[in-house]
């Protein structure tokens, strides 16, 4: 627990005066599991948990937080990478509970969904409406809608539907002042001044807590054909998109190294290698097709001349759902599998997609350069130019004592980065773990002006302020 200083308990005394029991608790027990996070490398306190219910109910936690000058910190399903989601004394504001279904609209594509709702439960409701909420990201059990909006979450489907940003009409949010902004509309076209919106969109809390969001929903595909293809190289995969793009019907496009396919399949019972023989790299695409038949002779077509000329070296057709399903959850435990080669050093970076052999190429030697045997795992959504470009310690290494190298390995790794003219945060955010390399890496006038609209929106800096931005 922080330690209290009396304007702080009485802050915690009013809030819990004014909230009704549900919307808070101070056990220890139920706290816990919001105090750390997926990585284990962040562990926090605080000394009330809010779970307010409806809007009315934030607006109260946030007006008293306000004149007692408490900090908050929103949380959704806490599945974020970059420590924005661990409280270290801040009052944590648990959107769990917020999680209506306020409308859906299939004429216009739209649903108004509460911000704690996960991103599976978008999927449910919309399904028998024969549409698509098109957001596959690995953590889509846990990852709220208020969180894939703060972090402007990617995912699996960023090539062809854009991040979350280019998935909302607009949101509802509480801001610092305890006024609710209501941007909650369906309209395709309004051009009604700034758009504000926008603003609190990859704002990771900062800007104030979003409690709803009018989101876009898409015409269900036909039918989706998934292949698994063994590939060479990294450069052999980049040499594949534009091929495989198939007028605009290729919907996923990830890639896996070998390090990291074998960290899978070898360790996780539940998952089984798709081939019988080792290969050095592996792409996983999807593409939106009219039926299975259809799909079987699109795959085949594209492939074919790339198995000829060996720039494919196999390549599994999925024959079924449950074999597309099986081929993607090989990507969807690349997270899972690294646990089990130890301590490892990640990134999550993007640059030119034409750049992406030329990043492995000077990354690689970069951090062996530091750590001789190092073993990078560079996987992910290679269509974006967005690579997870994670480091995995030394085989028989000290864990602990290879992660003292994080900012070691960090740093060149980011100047490749901004050599490329990529982006030090792809898709995750920025957080605590990237908030001072922003600091020292971004352009004066954009940090200027991030911290002009931070006083602007939240003079107090009592939403999330240890996040993003040093004031
Ligand atoms: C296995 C795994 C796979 C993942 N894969 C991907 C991937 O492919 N692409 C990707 O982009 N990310 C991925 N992530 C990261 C993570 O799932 C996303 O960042 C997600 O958007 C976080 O949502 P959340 O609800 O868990 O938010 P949290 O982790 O709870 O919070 C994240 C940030 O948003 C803020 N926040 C949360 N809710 C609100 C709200 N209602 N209002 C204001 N601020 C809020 C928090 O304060 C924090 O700063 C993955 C994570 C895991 C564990």
């Amino acid at each position: 627990m922080a330690a209290r200083q009396p304007h702080e308990t009485d802050g915690i005394d009013a809030l819990k005066a004014a909230l009704p029991a549900q919307a808070w608790t101070q056990d220890t027990d139920i706290i816990a599991p919001h105090l750390s996070e997926w990585r284990d490398k962040y562990f926090g306190k605080t000394p009330i948990m809010l779970t307010p219910r409806t809007t009315a109910e934030v607006v109260t936690a946030v007006k008293i937080c306000a004149q007692y000058g408490l900090k908050i910190m929103p949380q959704g399903g806490n599945t974020g990478l970059v420590g924005g989601n661990t409280p270290q004394g801040e009052i944590l504001m648990s959107l769990k509970k917020m999680r209506q279904i306020r409308d859906i609209n299939p004429i216009a594509n739209s649903i108004i969904i509460e911000a704690g709702a996960t991103v599976q439960t978008v999927h449910d409701a919309v399904t028998p409406h024969n549409k698509i909420f098109p957001m596959l990201i690995s953590s889509q059990g846990s990852c709220t809608v208020g969180g894939i909006l703060s972090t402007n979450a990617g995912g699996n489907h960023v090539l062809k539907y854009g991040t979350t940003k280019e998935l909302v009409f607009g949101i509802e949010a509480v801001l610092a002042n305890g006024d609710v902004f209501n941007g909650l509309t369906n309209l395709r076209k309004d051009n009604t001044g700034y758009d504000l919106n926008r603003l609190l969109l990859g704002a990771e809390g900062t800007l104030g807590i979003i409690t709803a969001a009018s989101l876009k929903l898409f015409p269900k595909p036909n039918h989706t054909q998934r292949a698994l293809i063994a590939i060479e190289s990294a450069e052999a995969a980049v040499n594949l998109l534009e091929p495989l793009r198939a007028g605009g019907r290729l919907s996923m496009f990830e890639v896996m190294p070998a390090i990291g396919y074998r960290a899978v399949v070898d360790n996780i019972a539940s998952i089984r290698d798709a081939f019988t023989k080792a290969h050095p790299w592996y792409l996983l695409v999807d593409w939106d097709v009219d039926s299975h038949a259809k799909g079987q002779a699109l795959a085949e077509s594209l492939l074919a001349p790339h198995l000829n000329t060996g720039v494919i070296r196999d390549a599994v057709i999925a024959q079924s759902d449950s074999q597309a399903q099986d081929l993607l959850a090989i990507r969807e435990n690349m997270s899972a599998g690294q646990k089990f080669l130890g301590g490892s050093v990640k990134h999550d970076i993007t640059v030119p997609i034409d750049k992406i052999p030329e990043f492995f190429k000077r990354a690689n030697k970069a951090v062996q350069d530091i750590i001789t045997n190092c073993r990078p795992v560079g996987f992910g959504h290679f269509g974006d130019g967005n690579i997870h470009y994670n480091i995995a310690q030394p085989e028989g290494a000290d864990r602990e004592t290879f992660l003292q190298n994080w900012d070691a390995l960090s740093q060149p790794i980011f100047d490749i980065v901004d050599s490329l003219n990529g982006s030090i945060s792809a898709e995750h955010g920025i957080g605590i773990m990237k908030k001072d390399d922003l600091a020292r890496r971004a352009d004066p006038v954009k940090i200027a002006l991030m911290k002009a609209l931070k006083h602007a929106l939240d003079p107090d800096n009592i939403m999330n302020p240890r996040v993003m931005i040093e004031l």
